[in-house]
């Protein structure tokens, strides 16, 4: 089912999502709606936050993404991002590797919004999946982006958060009209 994708300016996107502790029948009609979502709005990511619910689930898929590579890492041996999505994370945990990229950034929850944001170029992600089983993998390049941005995301960080006081500054009509607009 398509949910209607929260806008920036409601409160839940600033809410951290709470644990999964239960990997259930409700979970994976919840990710199951969530990738339709996303899919028809052509994102290539989308946090539970995004369809108004506070839960550390996020759900991923770069594979459309061809101007923009991924690399991806399953036990130290480098594997095709595209046979591993999408991905639905769930509880995530991220560890950052030093060296930051600047790339720009969409996000679903802000039209026609787009900016560059700092990130780590390369992280490790621990995560379970729908069945509650550990995933382990590294990333690299708009797969590490979407990872990053989507964590944030779990934890009611936006990516407006992460951008220059000056780009932000530049955005101040543009938010606080979709701000008024969707509260
Ligand atoms: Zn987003």
């Amino acid at each position: 089912m398509i949910r209607e994708i929260v806008i920036y300016g409601i409160a839940i996107l600033r809410i951290k999502g709470k644990r999964v502790e239960i990997f259930d029948a409700k979970l994976r009609a919840l990710a199951d709606d969530m990738l339709e979502t996303m899919y028809q709005a052509n994102g290539i990511g989308l946090a539970a936050q995004q369809v108004g619910e506070a839960l550390q689930l996020t759900v991923i898929d770069v594979s459309q993404a061809e101007a923009r590579p991924s690399q991806m890492w399953i036990d130290g041996a480098e594997v095709d991002p595209k046979e591993h999505m999408p991905l639905v994370l769930v509880n995530p945990e991220i560890q950052f590797g030093q060296e930051i990229e600047i790339g720009s950034e969409g996000c679903l929850s802000f039209p026609d919004i787009i900016g560059d944001i700092p990130r780590a170029a390369k992280i490790s992600v621990k995560a379970r999946d729908l069945d509650g089983k550990s995933i382990e993998f590294e990333a690299a390049g708009l797969l590490a982006r979407a990872v990053q941005h989507e964590a944030d995301h779990l934890n009611g960080i936006l990516f407006i958060d992460r951008m220059s006081s000056a780009l932000k500054s530049s955005l101040a009509g543009k938010l606080k009209r979709l701000a008024s607009e969707s509260g």
